[in-house]
Parts: C-alpha cells; sequence; structure tokens
C-alpha cells in the first residue's frame, strides 16, 4: 500500500489490514485473555517463524521486554510506563474506534511486522541518480531567479526603510539619520549604501509583528500575525535584521523559502511553552559552587559551559550575547528566555568589571589540566565588536603562552594540556554577512599568526547555514574572507522538518564546500514540546545518513589526504575542489549526524525500545563511544528519550509540504543507530609531550546531587 494511503487510514480500516497480512497474529490476539499472555504467544511466534527476518524479531523482542516497564525520561524528567506491545493486544482483540486513540502507534507497528514477515519487499535505498535529482530541487542563493526575486524584495524594504527612518528619525541616535534638504533619489541612494554596513542592518533590525509584515509586504496570514502578536504579550523577542527577510519569497512564484521562513518564523508551539522553556542541555544550569550535571566546577557567572574533558564553551558579557536573529529551533531558547542571552545592544556593551571577568575565565583554562579548545560563542561571537573581539582574542593568546610556558616546568606525565583549537561560534555569515569586514577578517589574520607561536593549531569559524538559500552573492564574499585569514569554516546545521526534505541538505553540503566550508554536525532538533512543529525524528537523519550522505563517503586514504589539503589553511575552496573533482565525490560527507543529549552529549547510537500511544518513538540512547567523556558518565544510566513526534506525523507534515512520502517509505526501518566516526580533521592533534590523566576542576559526587 502506498504510504498516503496507509497514513490516512482509520483504526478499522487498519485492523482489517492486519487481518488480511497478519491473520496468525490477530488470532493469537483475540485468544489471549491477557497482554502478558499475548507477549508470551507473540514470543513463541517470534521463535517458530523461520522464514521471517531474524533483525526484526529481536527487535520486536526487544518491545516485548520493555513492555509494562517504567523507565526514566531524560529530556523531561517524567517517568513513563511503556505499553507498546499492551496496546498492540487491545488493538488487534478490542475495537478502539470509540476512544481517542490514533493510528501512528499501529502504522509504525504495521509496517515492523510487514517487514519482519516480509510481506512487502521495500525497494531500499536511493540511487545516486534520484538524489542528484532530489538535490536538483533546491536552489541556493547563488542562482540567477533567487536573485532577482531578492533584488525586488530589497528594493521595497529599502523605501519602507526610508519610511522608517523618516517616521524616527529626531529618536534615532547616531549615524543612520537623513540630513535635511534631501530629495527622495538621494536618500534611497543613501539607504541602499547603508544596506552593505552590517550596524544599519542591527540598528534597522525588526522587532514587532507589524514591523515584519510591513517588511514582508504584508504578506503574513491574520493566524501568523495572531501568533506573533500573542508571542509579544508574553514578552518573546523576536529579532530580524532587513537583509535575512530581503532572502523571504512573498510571492506565490519562484523558490520554497518554507527553510528559511520556519527558521525564524514560531510555531504555536514554541510560543505557547515560552515562559516555562527548560533546559535541554542540564550542564547549563549551573548553582555557585556546585558542579554542573557533567561534573564541572565553573567559574561563577554563566560564562562558561562544560560537558567534555577537552574544551569549554565561552561566552563573553559582551555583544556576543546577541545574535543575528533568534532561530525558532535555538538550543539557547532557555537562555533568552531567562535573558541571559537578548537583543538589547545597549545593555549589552562590556561594563568595566568584564576585564576582571575575562581574567578570571582565563586563569580557569590555564589551571585546568585538561582545556585544550576553546569554543567562543553567546549568542553569537562574531556580534561583539571589533575591539571586543580583538580583547577577547588577545586574553586567549596570552593565556595559551602562559600555558605553554608553565609546562615547560612540569615534567613530562603531568603536564597540562596545552590551547590547540580555537572556535568562534557565528551565525552571522548567514544572518549578516555584512559584518566579515576587513577589519574582522584582518584581526582574525593578525591573531592566527600570533597564536600558532602559542602552540595553537586550530582556528575555526563554527558556523550555521540551515539552507542553500541562506548562501547568497553577500555570504559567498563573507565565507571567501574569513577563508583567506587562513581559518577554516565548518558548518553545523538543525535538521528541522524543512531542511530534511530528500536532497536539501545534500545541497547545502555541496554548494558549501564549494566555497571552502566543512561540514561538521548535522543536529536532530532537540525533543521538547517548544520544537514540536519542527521537530524530524532520528530515523530520518539516518535514513539520510544511509541513503544520502553516504554518496559523499571518502575511504580512509581519501580522508588522510583531504586532512592534509585543509590542515594548513591556505587555499582551501580551490583545494576541496580539486579533491572532490579528482575522486569524483559529489560533496563532502565530513559531517556526523546526532543528537545533543542532555548531559552525555552529542550521540547517534540508539536502540528503539517501545512507542507511545500516539506512536511517538522511545529511543535507548548510549554516549558516543569514540570520544572521552566526564567520568560521571560511568555513574549514569540508560538514557531514555522520547521523540516528540511520530514518524506518520512527520511524514504528514511532509506531505504538507508537497512532499511524495513513498520518497521517504524506507523510514520505518531505521530502528537503531550508530554515531559516525569523526573526521580527522576535527581529531586533536597528539602533543608532543605526555600530559597527565589528572582531572582538574571536577566533582564527580552521587548523580542524585544533580
Ligand atoms: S544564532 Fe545560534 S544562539 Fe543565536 S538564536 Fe540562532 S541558534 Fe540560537
Amino acid at each position: 500500500m502506498k504510504q498516503k494511503k496507509m497514513l490516512s487510514l482509520t483504526l478499522s480500516q487498519l485492523k482489517n489490514l492486519y487481518q488480511q497480512d497478519f491473520p496468525e497474529l490477530v488470532e493469537i490476539a483475540t485468544q489471549s485473555l491477557s497482554a502478558n499472555e499475548f507477549k508470551d504467544r507473540l514470543s513463541n511466534l517470534l521463535t517458530e517463524q523461520k522464514t521471517a527476518s531474524s533483525a526484526i524479531s529481536e527487535q520486536i523482542r526487544i518491545l516485548i521486554d520493555f513492555d509494562g516497564k517504567c523507565i526514566h525520561e531524560l529530556s523531561t524528567g517524567q517517568d513513563i510506563e511503556i505499553q507498546t506491545i499492551g496496546l498492540l493486544w487491545h488493538f488487534l482483540k478490542d475495537s478502539l474506534e470509540q476512544t481517542d486513540m490514533r493510528t501512528d502507534l499501529f502504522i509504525d507497528l504495521y509496517e515492523m511486522l510487514s517487514a519482519w514477515k516480509q510481506v512487502k519487499k521495500r525497494e531500499n535505498l536511493f540511487s545516486r541518480e534520484e538524489l542528484e535529482k532530489a538535490c536538483n530541487r533546491w536552489p541556493t542563493g547563488l542562482d540567477p531567479e533567487v536573485r532577482a526575486i531578492r533584488e525586488s524584495n530589497k528594493e521595497r524594504i529599502l523605501h519602507v526603510l526610508i519610511q522608517r527612518i523618516e517616521n524616527r528619525k529626531s529618536k534615532i541616535p547616531g549615524r543612520f539619520r537623513f540630513e535635511e534638504g534631501l530629495s527622495y533619489d538621494e536618500k534611497y541612494q543613501i539607504v541602499q549604501d547603508w544596506w552593505n554596513d552590517f550596524r544599519f542592518h542591527l540598528s534597522m533590525a525588526i522587532k514587532t509583528p507589524s514591523e515584519l509584515n510591513k517588511f514582508l509586504g504584508q504578506s503574513l496570514s491574520p493566524k501568523t500575525m495572531y501568533m506573533l502578536s500573542y508571542a509579544k504579550k508574553k514578552g518573546m523577542p523576536f529579532f530580524a535584521t532587513p537583509y535575512y527577510l530581503s532572502l523571504l519569497n512573498i510571492s506565490q512564484e519562484g523558490y520554497d523559502d518554507e527553510a528559511i521562513r520556519s527558521y525564524i518564523l514560531y510555531s504555536p508551539e514554541l510560543i505557547e511553552t515560552y515562559g516555562s522553556i527548560k533546559a535541554w542541555e542540564k550542564e547549563d544550569v549551573v548553582e555557585p559552587g556546585k558542579p554542573n550535571a557533567a561534573g564541572w566546577l565553573l567559574p561563577d557567572g554563566h560564562n562558561i559551559h562544560r560537558r567534555y574533558p577537552e574544551v569549554a564553551i565561552l561566552i563573553p558579557d559582551t555583544m556576543g550575547r546577541a545574535c543575528g536573529g533568534l532561530c525558532a529551533s535555538c538550543q539557547r531558547m532557555y537562555d533568552f528566555q531567562s535573558e541571559r542571552l537578548n537583543f538589547e545592544f545597549e545593555s549589552l556593551r562590556p561594563k568595566e568589571s568584564w576585564e576582571h571577568k575575562l581574567n578570571r575565565l582565563m586563569t580557569y583554562f590555564e589551571e585546568d589540566t585538561q582545556l585544550r579548545d576553546i569554543l567562543i560563542t553567546g549568542g553569537d561571537a562574531l556580534m561583539s565588536q571589533n575591539k571586543t573581539l580583538k580583547h577577547i582574542l588577545d586574553a586567549v593568546c596570552r593565556m595559551a603562552l602562559r600555558k605553554q610556558k608553565a609546562n615547560a616546568e612540569r615534567p613530562d606525565g603531568e603536564k597540562f594540556a596545552e590551547l590547540q583549537r580555537i572556535r568562534l561560534g557565528s551565525r552571522l555569515p548567514a544572518y549578516l554577512p555584512m559584518r566579515i569586514n576587513d577589519e574582522l577578517v584582518e584581526i582574525l589574520r593578525t591573531f592566527k599568526e600570533k597564536a600558532s607561536a602559542a602552540g595553537i593549531k586550530q582556528f575555526v569559524v563554527q558556523t550555521h547555514f540551515q539552507t542553500p538559500l541562506e548562501v547568497t552573492p553577500e555570504a559567498e564574499e563573507a565565507i571567501r574572507k574569513i577563508v583567506s585569514a587562513g581559518w577554516l569554516i565548518t558548518n553545523q546545521l538543525v535538521y528541522n522538518v524543512a531542511s530534511s526534505r530528500r536532497g536539501h541538505t545534500t545541497k547545502l553540503r555541496q554548494i558549501l564546500n564549494r566555497l571552502g566550508v566543512v561540514c561538521y554536525y548535522t543536529f536532530s532538533v532537540k525533543g521538547f514540546d517548544e520544537n514540536q512543529a519542527v521537530f524530524t525524528p532520528n530515523s530520518r537523519s539516518l535514513q539520510e545518513q544511509h541513503e544520502e550522505k553516504i554518496f559523499g563517503y571518502m575511504t580512509d586514504e581519501q580522508a588522510k589526504e583531504l586532512y592534509r589539503l585543509l590542515e594548513t589553511g591556505c587555499n582551501t575552496a580551490e583545494n576541496i575542489q580539486t579533491f572532490m573533482k579528482k575522486h569524483q565525490l559529489p560533496f563532502l560527507a565530513t559531517d556526523r549526524s546526532v543528537l545533543n543529549l542532555p548531559a552525555i552529549g552529542k550521540s547517534m547510537t540508539f536502540q528503539l525500545i517501545g512507542l507511545t500511544p500516539n506512536g511517538k518513538r522511545i529511543l535507548q540512547f548510549e554516549h558516543d563511544g569514540t570520544r572521552r567523556h566526564s567520568p560521571i558518565i560511568d555513574q549514569m544510566g540508560e538514557v531514555y528519550i522520547q521523540e516528540n513526534k511520530s514518524l506518520a506525523a512527520y511524514l504528514r507534515q511532509l506531505i504538507q509540504m508537497g512532499e511524495d512520502p513513498e520518497d521517504y517509505a524506507t523510514i520505518w526501518q531505521y530502528r537503531q543507530g550508530e554515531t559516525e566516526s569523526r573526521f580527522s580533521l576535527f581529531d586533536y592533534p597528539d602533543f608532543n609531550f605526555e600530559s597527565t590523566d589528572k582531572i582538574s576542576n571536577l566533582e564527580v559526587g552521587s548523580l542524585s546531587n544533580h
């Protein structure tokens, strides 16, 4: 049966299908007097059916084993009783038509049983040609048709900007004001010039629903306007620059902008939940003097986040606590809610006390035995002004030198890890590429020269392009400039529904690779309710990994060759292009698809252990065994996560977006995942000394303390 039809069946139609395809299963369900008896009989049936798939027999046994058990769901902290097989028994035995039971659970189980009985053989896996076809559906921001639409968007927005400046001219401080006596054409010319200045976009950023609608040619629906007004009433910030809004397509013709639109316009679920959003990453909840959920002791002040031994995140008390836009699925929404991150630029200017604090934070890195990697982010690291950023980078450089010098006094085996990698986390190459100005590039270039002498070897701008539509001529120029400073650009994207459509991520990888950007992570959206609308089930990530990303996989030899080419940071874009051509690779599959799990970090190693009554999968995760973790990991039991959307609901959403669910029909079979290995470029280089095993700043007590 076609997926579309299957997704629209009623409960009784679905039951008829079970009767037709699995009569023996229906028979044992009808004969069983209890769920336990049904489970026993089902177990026997699994043993008897010699021709059935043994892997799926094993999967069904896992569902049987977990049935009736209570698990602790880590993201919500709730205990859930699993009753997958018990519900199947009810469904097959009784009539559930009068209940509010949905079909999603039984569709997923039907797909599993079909595969078990090998009722329907699926033509697995996309071919390279099919992938190419799917990929070609997605235009990039460099395509002439897309550029033409954006030019006319820009023109419309320039007129709105003129009005806005005129209406507010007496109140706007600073540079973006019209002098008296200018003609309209002169004003138009001036605003056109200002368009190339990132400060203009920040000062003209859109913060209210009515302004947004004006900038989007009054194209927002009454429902969207209602929801955005509700969000405003709830105190939820909104922030979008004129540049970013010019990337949306407000006409009925031309490109599908859902990947951009759903990234800045909030879903009803997000708005509803705002105010009671919990921290997904438990390590982000820090109480003074107490270790965080991963056991790390941190300096006071919410500036350092840490999960792993080697790396810590630095969030400065600067403009870097803001962003160039507010992403609807931001993993730091909890921090925006608590206003630690915000868009009040005046209040974010560094205070005098920041200087002292920065020194204290650098001392933390300096005196830590294991830290060798600093990720400066926010918010957005490049939202900090050039002067402020330079100041922070200089402090990092001095700290790296001090760490190196102190090591000279320590014997081998007792030496501390020295700083090897610095990363700046920024989505501005996508949100506001004009921010990458010459002065910034010079700061990056000079820092690299100085910091190389202090032992730092890896200089990375970790950016976030979500869709090929964000790769505009302006973004291309920003990328070119960063790469010219000898910094590597890595990309991580959030695998939300719009970007999970067949071929979309492949196209993004292709265009970014061509410009010299290497992909790093493809993150599953976290499973909390606020992200319900944009959540893509992890099985789709696995499907993408096995059926699409696979075409960009490299052999070990090829990976080593690429590593050597990229290591120096010279001619990155040209080197990648030549390499891809030589090995006939359509793109470089250097990114890992992972879910950022509360407390245990990034992983895609999981097993399906149950389904909720509305068909959401419950997964048992293991941490990524290929990297070092805090020793607290040894104390953690199994990690269970309930996804926040059923596969059926996801496929229905894709249908709404115009996708053919048949193209995704193999999604059901991905019930088990394994974390991909890391591309060697993202490994730490070896030290030329023996470092200590001692771990400082760690207090691993009982987990019940957290
Ligand atoms: S740029 Fe990053 S921190 Fe800022 S809103 Fe987007 S995801 Fe969140």
